[in-house]
């Protein structure tokens, strides 16, 4: 099964199991917009808390809130967004097709990795045993073309878009001979700028109306409030502020699923230092981010860090956490330092003074910030791709199961009396009533047991209980867990000590050693 193939088939799972469905799907939906299922909502919540958790309980000096959507307009004007907050679009003439340049010519150096990679894989089949990776890349002439050549236009490419050359992109395409993937053809327009935020109006009449418009990023309701918190909550720097909520970008090109959508969630949490100690922290949030990641188990070497290219407008370090999604390395997170920009130009815009009094040394002065983003929807397509399993059993029967950790999973038990008779649907009851304020436990009945059992690994069931002739004569039942299928007899209050156990978020958080 190719990667492709394999994100289509984890696509049409997330529908088919209720985690996600198009957006007003009955009008043929609506592009790069989703909604969350059954399911889907338990996971996205768990994401959320494994997130908020880690950063507002595990951490004495990181406090939350929850902005508003709307802000005042000069807010965005402050920012930089009104001014700056594009992406650089060029279109197919033939196919009439819309795509970013610069992920364009992203692609494009991506597949000069690829082709390396290949020739590294020829030659260890071409050597057997005696194969030596390092030296082959140091001396292979073809390694050296192909490496010359990707190498001289990651230069051009950083240049014009710090620049904002945008005819230079349009050339680096052209030179790169990238073609339209829909009309195979080269026939491309000029690269146009494109401002990614959504507008409304507010105000009862038009002649009051004023232009608002949707948040794009959740951080600057965390500027615009550092005063009111740093001030009722008496917080010294360094501190921090999380949050988490939904953003809007009118996103020129939503492929991959939820991977770019127009409406989606962020959880963000800008961190207010001492000016002068932003790239120790910055360094440190690298590494306490990344430590998150890998605490989930999808293995250490499916994430990277990914310096950037072009620094955004406000920022002086920047540095993307990158998952090997089935479509390749992607972001998932970016961890930035932002400088005084926003909060010094939320002061000017707003002719409200915006400083920390330092007591350590006498001075006020306006912070520096480090902060870290981390896109829900990417997250949880990132613990889909990463959970999703396709297996072959004894028999020559299949089964597709999430192979979630269990603190995120969405349903914890899931509850099956053996038959639909004998007292059994009682006890499982009973037993669903004992776990229910402390979990999300299911009850199923319908089916054989099997079946049953491949309902639940295809939403990602850590445990399922079987409610036997054995468990009315001494009140043991019998659990099976999801990945290894193996089964035990335990009693009911053993159960709980397991589920306890193995689904609470203690033992992810102890892995990050904070
Ligand atoms: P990209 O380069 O992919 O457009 P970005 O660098 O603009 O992303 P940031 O502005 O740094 O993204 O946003 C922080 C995080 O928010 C990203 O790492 C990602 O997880 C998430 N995010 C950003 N845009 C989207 C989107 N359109 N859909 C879903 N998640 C998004």
């Amino acid at each position: 099964m190719t990667q492709e193939e394999l994100f289509k088939k984890l696509i049409a799972h997330c529908k088919e199991y209720g985690f996600i469905f198009p957006s007003s799907e009955i009008y043929d939906g609506l592009g790069a917009v989703y909604d969350y299922g059954q399911n889907g909502v338990e996971l996205k919540n768990n994401i959320k808390r494994y997130w908020w958790d880690s950063m507002v309980k595990l951490n004495e000096n990181i406090v939350g809130i929850d902005a508003a959507i709307f802000m005042h307009p000069r807010t965005w004007e402050a920012s930089g967004h009104v001014a700056a907050f594009n992406d650089p679009l060029i279109d197919n003439k033939d196919s009439k097709k819309r795509y970013r340049a610069d992920v364009l010519i992203e692609d494009w150096m991506a597949k000069q990795d690829e082709k390396i990679q290949k020739e590294v894989d020829k030659a260890r089949k071409r050597f057997g045993d005696a194969f030596d990776e390092e030296q082959y890349l140091a001396t292979s002439p073809r390694v050296a073309d192909i490496a010359a050549k990707r190498d001289a236009v990651h230069k051009r490419f950083a240049d014009a878009l710090n620049n904002s050359d945008l005819a230079e992109l349009k050339q680096i395409i052209l030179d790169c001979e990238v073609v339209c993937p829909i009309s195979g053809t080269r026939n491309w327009t000029d690269v146009r700028q494109f401002n990614l935020m959504f507008s409304t109006q507010m105000g009862s009449t038009a002649e009051g109306a004023n232009t608002i418009y949707l948040r794009p990023e959740t951080a600057q309701g965390i500027f615009v409030n550092f005063l009111n918190v740093q001030k009722t909550g008496r917080m010294k720097l360094p501190f921090g502020i999380a949050q988490i909520g939904k953003a809007f970008r009118n996103e020129i090109v939503a492929r991959q699923f939820i991977f770019r959508m127009r409406e989606f969630e962020q959880m963000e949490m800008q961190f207010f230092v001492r000016p002068g100690t932003e790239m120790e922290w910055w360094n440190k949030w690298k590494e306490t981010r990344m430590a998150w990641h890998r605490a989930l188990g999808f293995g250490d070497d499916n994430y990277r860090f990914h310096d950037h290219d072009k620094l955004a407008h406000y920022a002086n370090a920047a540095t993307d956490v990158e998952y090997n999604f089935p479509f390749g390395f992607k972001e998932v997170e970016g961890i930035h330092s932002r400088t005084d920009f926003d909060l010094s130009n939320h002061q000017k815009f707003s002719g409200k003074k915006i400083q920390y009094f330092d007591p350590e040394t006498n001075e006020s002065y306006v912070p520096y910030v480090v902060e870290t983003s981390i896109g829900v929807d990417r997250m949880f397509l990132q613990v889909m791709s990463a959970a999703y399993t396709e297996e072959k059993l004894e028999g020559g029967d299949q089964r597709v199961v999430l192979k979630f950790p269990a603190a995120l999973a969405p349903v914890k038990v899931a509850v099956l009396p053996l038959v639909k008779k004998d007292g059994m649907p009682e006890v499982a009851r009973k037993i669903v009533d004992e776990l229910k304020y402390d979990y999300n436990v299911v009850y199923d009945e319908k089916d054989s047991v099997g079946k049953r059992y491949r309902r639940q690994d295809a939403v990602g069931t850590p445990f399922c209980v079987t409610v036997d002739g054995q468990t009315l004569e001494d009140g043991t039942v019998t659990i099976r867990h999801r990945d290894t299928m193996a089964q035990e007899r335990v009693t009911v209050e053993e159960l709980r000590r397991r589920v306890d156990e193995e689904c609470s978020y203690r033992k992810l958080f102890k892995k990050l050693s904070l």
